[in-house]
């Protein structure tokens, strides 16, 4: 007999109380912050699915690892232990600690980076791109033309765009060219994945004209994941031998350990050119910490160690796939709109096409992310004309290319009955999508405005 039900490949151990709303409360919470839902104390939140960005659970092991932490100054055995799991994974013998990701990419990027030079990316994260923008240099994203269609049902809608990649090398000259990064599982183009072929294409392209590619790497195992069931000729590889054979393509590597090492905190740079490690441990000296825990304590490096192994476990992947994927699945069933194919991380929801009346200068992910929260106490982020949009010179918006509200799912956090409640709450929502009404921004700062801007109704009722 093989079994249907794909369950928790774990047992609760310890358990973190949830506080129960009712709505009007939330109505209550939601006017107090602005309808912004940054703005929110996590105890009014029933179902976070903010981000799954340090967000997830660990292990018994890791917190084992935790009481084991050595706290030495230099050569602890905690770093021993995170260098070579992250070598053998890797492959690349150079590896630098760091606090998190963004920490890793400002050290990498204001070395490589300044004013002329080009980084190229299938899609720069947030941060990849402000810390390259920041040194003066310039992001180019290059997805492939399936990725800008959400109901493309391409298998590695993340992949790079071939042509175009060596069209820009050529163009501006291989020695302006800062660095090229594949960013697996692509986390702006909605979560989805990269294929060894591509990943391969690129890494030749580099080779040839001797530009640095580089990984980042956050979703290394969820996008080996894909890889092993969508992608010929790797079926009798394990999903971390295949994430070693990904790594073999590139010079190196940034990780975020808050994504698929199960850390709550936590990230690295590792590289295979020696005098380029050089010039980056003297940064990270300078702002992170010494060689051997940059920003981190012993007994964080503990936990990544653990995570490291348990997040290439074949049960343990396939119930994290099989879940998100089970959400995007109801949620399309019911005619709910979402970016397809689901992806590994987080399920996304076209707004606009959920709320056709509503205006887009009114905001329809904002007003579906207010919605999910008041019928359901689920916090989700909205991913559109809110966090991008700009103003022309009348000070009309000029929105986003798509509209859309992320629900990320923190790893190992929330049982399939949680699930189960936020496929609910969106039923409720389906009987109610007439609305006409979406926000106005009251107040917003100059960058990054998602975070800290106020709405009130635009046109109250
Ligand atoms: C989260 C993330 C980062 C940045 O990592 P932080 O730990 O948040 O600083 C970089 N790239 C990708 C793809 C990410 O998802």
């Amino acid at each position: 007999m093989r079994h249907k039900s794909i369950i928790e490949p774990f047992r609760v151990k310890m358990v973190e109380p949830i506080n129960m709303t009712t709505e009007t409360e939330r109505r209550a919470y939601l006017k107090k912050a602005h309808h912004n839902l940054f703005m929110l104390h996590s105890k009014e939140v029933i179902i976070d699915l903010l981000t799954d960005s340090g967000t997830s659970a660990m292990s018994a092991n890791q917190w084992a690892g935790i009481m084991k932490g050595d706290e030495s100054y230099a050569g602890a055995t905690s770093w021993d232990k995170m260098y070579a799991e992250i070598n053998d994974l890797t492959g690349l013998n150079y590896i630098l600690p760091t606090h998190q990701g963004r920490a890793a990419e400002r050290i990498l990027y204001s070395h490589l980076g300044g004013t002329g030079k080009i980084f190229i990316s299938n899609t720069h994260f947030d941060t990849t791109r402000a810390n390259i923008e920041f040194s003066g240099a310039e992001a180019i994203d290059i997805p492939i033309e399936q990725a800008n269609n959400p109901a493309n049902l391409h298998p590695f809608k993340g992949n790079m765009d071939i042509e175009r990649l060596e069209h820009i090398i050529t163009k501006n000259g291989a020695a302006n060219i800062g660095a090229v990064i594949l960013t697996l599982t692509n986390n702006s183009g909605g979560g989805q994945p990269v294929s060894l072929q591509n990943a391969r294409e690129v890494s030749e392209i580099c080779k040839k004209h001797q530009v640095l590619f580089v990984l980042d790497c956050c979703r290394i195992a969820e996008n080996a994941y894909f890889i092993k069931h969508r992608e010929e000729g790797v079926e009798d590889k394990t999903y971390r031998e295949i994430a070693q054979e990904v790594f073999t393509l590139c010079d190196g590597a940034i990780m975020s350990a808050k994504k698929d090492a199960i850390v709550n905190m936590g990230g690295f740079l590792a590289l295979k050119d020696e005098e380029l490690a050089n010039a980056c441990t003297n940064l990270l000296i300078i702002t992170e910490g010494y060689t051997t825990y940059g920003g981190l304590s012993g007994r964080d490096m503990e936990a990544i160690t653990v995570g490291l192994q348990e997040v290439f476990r074949a049960d343990y992947l396939h119930y994290r796939i099989r879940s998100t994927t089970y959400l995007g699945e109801k949620l399309q069933e019911m005619g709910v709109p979402v970016l397809l194919p689901i992806g590994g991380h987080a399920v996304y929801i076209d707004a606009r096409a959920f709320y056709p009346l509503i205006p887009v200068n009114e905001y329809p992910g904002q007003v579906l992310a207010c919605e999910l929260y008041l019928k359901g106490g689920i916090r989700s982020c909205e991913i559109g004309s809110v966090m991008f949009g700009k103003y022309d010179e009348n000070h009309q918006l000029i929105s986003s290319a798509m509209d859309l509200v992320r629900l990320a799912i923190p790893r190992r956090v929330y049982t399939q009955s949680h699930i189960d409640y936020v496929i609910e709450t969106f039923s409720f929502l389906m009987d109610d999508r007439n609305k006409h009404n979406g926000f106005k921004i009251d107040y917003e700062p100059e960058l990054l405005r998602h975070f800290t801007c106020r709405f009130s109704e635009a046109k109250p009722t």
